[in-house]
């Protein structure tokens, strides 16, 4: 089944809009509480804006996602759309999910702050994660041949290598006839002595057919010898050449 090219923009859309919801809800992560210090006995939760790195990358990050749907939405290329809503989600689920662990290893572990990470943080890489899948999800949509989305029906002949699948096999393909001759249709024919004939080949055996066992079939004019004829009449009553059913 081949599948339209308006199909493939809509699922892209789609593809699109979850990515940008999923980098929605990694900005949004970074209100949570992304670690929890335990220093000097008191436990004090630090949301993830309070970083200025996790702040930028997280914001960027979630963002890029919707930029890539915008920006796909107003190309009129599937190709492109593609492309620009998967790598736009990809780099920005990169930058998501490098904001909370940029801040883990640089910030909280070389700085030496104890405590724990907290729920924001698993949101905020969960988030890029997912960001990151569904970047990777569009870009393997399979596109088929990229071109301009069109609402109008393609035409089949425009559009040959679409369709082919869908079509019978052409009609050069069907079985041709044994002799080059193309002969009259007829339902019957019978065969006759062709004492005339100069020189002839019997369209049976191939070999050479003398004047005085020659016979033709009165209705393609095809030479065969007595004997061939006669037993292929045995088998098939019908002229090997045009088929007419051989009444005599
Ligand atoms: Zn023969
Ligand atoms: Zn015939």
């Amino acid at each position: 089944m081949i599948v339209g090219q308006e199909e493939v923009a809509a699922r892209l859309y789609k593809i699109g809009a979850g990515a940008a919801s999923v980098g929605a809800i990694h900005i949004l992560s970074l209100l949570l509480s992304w670690f929890v210090e335990t220093d000097g006995g008191f436990t004090v939760p630090l949301t993830g804006y309070v970083f200025p790195e996790s702040l930028i990358l997280s914001l960027l990050g979630g963002l890029l996602a919707g930029v890539g749907l915008l920006a796909g939405y107003l190309v009129k290329q599937v190709g492109l759309t593609k492309l620009l809503i998967g790598l736009f989600a990809v780099v920005g689920g990169l930058l998501s999910l490098s904001s909370p662990l940029y801040i883990y290893l640089v910030r909280i572990l070389s700085l030496n702050i104890r405590g724990y990470p907290d729920i924001g943080m698993f949101a905020a890489v969960f988030t890029g994660i997912v960001q990151l899948g569904v970047g990777a999800l569009a870009l393997l949509t399979p596109t088929r041949r990229e071109v301009i989305p069109t609402t109008r029906p393609i035409p089949a002949a425009a559009q040959p290598d679409l369709f082919e699948v869908a079509q019978p096999a052409p009609a050069t393909r069907r079985p041709v006839a044994p002799t080059p001759q193309q002969p009259p249709r007829a339902s019957t024919t019978r065969f006759l002595p062709a004492s005339d004939i100069e020189e002839a080949t019997c369209s049976i055996c191939y070999e050479p057919v003398q004047k005085e066992e020659a016979v033709k079939c009165s209705n393609c004019g095809t030479i065969y010898h007595r004997g061939c004829m006669e037993a292929w009449v045995g088998l098939n009553s019908t002229c090997p050449n045009c088929k007419a059913i051989v009444i005599e």
